[in-house]
């Protein structure tokens, strides 16, 4: 047999990538006409690729290798657990160590009275738990046609046929899925491109009580949820006005609806805290977890639900679950990654540390003649491109054609960074050190004086 491997020429690795691998989220045509650059190894905040080259990585994977890569530790709990017991399932009356010791540690970490786990295998999972969780929840106390569940347009919250109903991603929904009914959607509460002429302060009230206009359309006894990311993340990284969320606490509880954090992104010290929910000032009455939980080390996912959800629940029989649900060598490499960011300090040095520092130095980008604003909430960051920043303009090509642009230059320059339409987006391991922030700055300034030259001498700008 012709062994594959990474000393495999990267020319034939791409044609092998191209013939036989389908990539998500991708135009494979398009790909497959230029190759996919191959990713050969990592360690910390590095990637390094077929050809050699040291990419730094400035979105930790897909925003969840917190611990950074190369963590020993890791791969030796996967090891010991493979060992000891590679699966066992929880259904049936069965459990094991691994799913009791990261419940029990999850349920210390989280805020308020958020103590019990339901496990995945991934986000999308845990959101389409937390779907049929909410609406068995209202049936069981006897109120069930308190279906409708209400999210953002522009949110993201995974791409199973639930999960992508729920989040607000349009080209999603166009495509292939008819939406699963009882979902509506308000608009999010993104300023820098839809606050016209309003204020901040005021157009995050607006936003917010869109929910309220939303609850009171469909009925507020028709209502189960309300489901959104503390900070959007997929969306472009959009931090909501400090009006909104106080004034989305206001809402549920006004009419005794659930609150759903989706912590994906912003769970496990991704904001400066262990939760996105704790930095903002929000009080869900169930979290979406995944991605930083193991940092990416292992596919889990899960819904952190408070004692009052837990108690209705548990008070029937829930039809729901996964072969997956609590997988054991994924709950011990989750746990032990759990103990790395608590015993090396790493929550704390980025709220009182290296979050400040790069906050400064991040925000000093929106001095770029290609920048309007520049946003960043603890390791997650993003900044708009514009062709005029004080009317916050848009650039008249595609909406994405200049974030695109600039990705590519990322990608020349060892760095990357993400593209959501005409937003550069960061998300970088936790780890990062104050000189590696101050590479990452270095080299984002550079890319935007590429992609700002290349539009000028293009007449895009
Ligand atoms: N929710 C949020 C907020 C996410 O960012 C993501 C993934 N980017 C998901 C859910 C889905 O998670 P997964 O890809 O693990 O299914």
């Amino acid at each position: 047999m012709n062994v594959i491997s990474t000393n495999t020429p990267t020319a034939e690795l791409q044609a092998l990538d191209a013939a036989h691998h389908l990539h998500p989220f991708t135009h494979a045509a398009a790909l497959n006409k230029k190759g996919a650059r191959i990713i050969t190894r990592a360690e910390g905040c590095w990637l390094t690729d077929s050809e050699g080259n040291r990419i730094l990585d400035g979105m930790a994977g897909l925003w969840c290798v917190n611990v950074g890569y190369g963590r020993r530790e890791l791969a030796d709990a996967a090891h010991r657990q493979m060992m000891e017991l590679p699966f066992y399932n929880t259904f049936f009356q069965t459990s094991h160590v691994p799913a009791i010791a990261l419940s029990t540690k999850l349920a210390e970490l989280a805020p308020g009275t958020l103590n019990h786990v339901f496990f995945a295998g991934s986000g999308s999972e845990a959101n389409d738990t937390n779907l049929r969780m909410v609406r068995a929840y209202w049936m069981q106390k006897g109120q069930p046609e308190r279906q409708w569940i209400i999210s953002r347009w522009n949110g993201y919250h995974g791409s199973t046929v639930g999960a992508g109903s729920l989040g607000g991603m349009k080209p999603m929904h166009t495509q292939g899925v008819p939406t699963i009914p009882g979902i509506a959607h308000i608009d999010q509460p993104n300023w820098w491109s839809e606050g016209g002429d309003l204020s901040p302060e005021e157009f995050g009230l607006e936003r917010a009580r869109q929910l309220e206009a939303k609850i009171l359309e469909l009925g507020p006894e028709n209502v189960a949820a309300f489901i959104a990311e503390p900070v959007q993340g997929a969306g472009g990284v959009i931090v909501a006005p400090d009006s909104y969320w106080p004034e989305i606490q206001r809402i549920v509880k006004k009419y005794g609806i659930l609150l759903i954090a989706d912590e994906v992104i912003c769970g496990f010290g991704r904001t400066g805290n262990w939760f996105g929910s704790q930095t903002l000032g929000i009080q869900p009455d169930i979290m979406t977890i995944a991605k930083g939980l193991s940092s990416g080390y292992q596919p889990i996912g899960g819904s952190i639900v408070s004692d009052e959800v837990a108690e209705v629940i548990g008070s029937m029989e829930f039809n729901h679950g996964y072969t997956y649900s609590g997988h054991p060598v994924a709950c011990a490499v989750a746990l032990e990654n759990l103990r790395i960011l608590e015993e090396d300090g790493i929550v704390d040095r980025v709220r009182e540390d290296t979050a400040p520092y790069l906050k400064t130095k991040f925000e000093a980008l929106a001095e770029h003649p290609l920048v309007g604003e520049a946003k960043i909430v603890g390791m997650m960051g993003s900044i708009a491109l514009t062709p005029d920043k004080a009317s916050r303009a848009a650039f008249a090509s595609e909406a994405g054609t200049v974030g695109l642009i600039c990705r590519e230059r990322c990608f020349a320059n060892n760095l990357i960074m993400r593209h959501v339409y005409d937003r550069m987006i960061l998300s970088p391991a936790l780890v990062i050190s104050k000189s590696e922030i101050d590479t990452l700055i270095d080299r984002a300034w550079q890319c935007l004086d590429e992609t700002h030259a290349k539009l000028k001498a293009e007449g895009m700008m």
